[in-house]
């Protein structure tokens, strides 16, 4: 399988989100890391956001309350190459109303191959990483042919074989 690199820049998109019972936790976390992350482009979704910008005094793109589909908007933007790093304090102890969308929004950033941090010590690791400073290339499926493929349900493929 071919593969291809997408730049994360120096500035990276990160985008915060968290179920309630981990807000907190995503807040000290933010206080604790404000200088790091007032370097980087921040968005959100709804609620968490609205605390953040409190915590930081700082503008964020905001989305959708995650139930209300802001964690769908912000796999898109992943799919979209603009968003390029994830820091989601999901609720091990609680189902969710909107789970499927978690678990699209996990699925979307492991087929973009960015970095994704599900709990504190995880985050912890990613933000004192050497490659926040700088550029990184990450590496991805080439997924030219995947997109050009027909199915099975067409007359022909790409090679002009017939499909039964
Ligand atoms: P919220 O959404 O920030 O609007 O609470 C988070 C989520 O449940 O995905």
């Amino acid at each position: 399988m071919k593969r291809s690199n997408i730049l994360i820049g120096k500035k990276k998109h990160i985008a915060l989100v968290a179920h309630d019972n981990k807000k907190r936790e995503l807040i000290e976390w933010v206080r604790f890391n404000r200088q790091t992350l007032l370097r980087h482009a921040l968005y959100a979704t709804g609620t968490t956001g609205t605390l953040l910008e409190k915590e930081l005094d700082a503008t964020i793109t905001k989305f959708e309350s995650g139930p209300l589909g802001g964690d769908l908007q912000i796999g898109a933007r992943i799919a979209e190459r603009e968003i390029d790093f994830l820091i989601f304090f999901w609720d091990p102890l609680e189902s969710q109303s909107h789970d499927p969308d978690i678990k699209a929004l996990l699925r979307i950033a492991a087929v973009w191959n960015i970095p994704v941090a599900c709990n504190r010590a995880s985050a912890d690791f990613m933000i004192s990483s050497p490659l926040m400073s700088g550029e990184y290339e990450r590496l991805v499926e080439d997924y030219h042919e995947y997109r050009e493929r027909l199915g099975n349900g067409s007359e022909t493929n790409n090679s002009g074989s017939h499909n039964s």
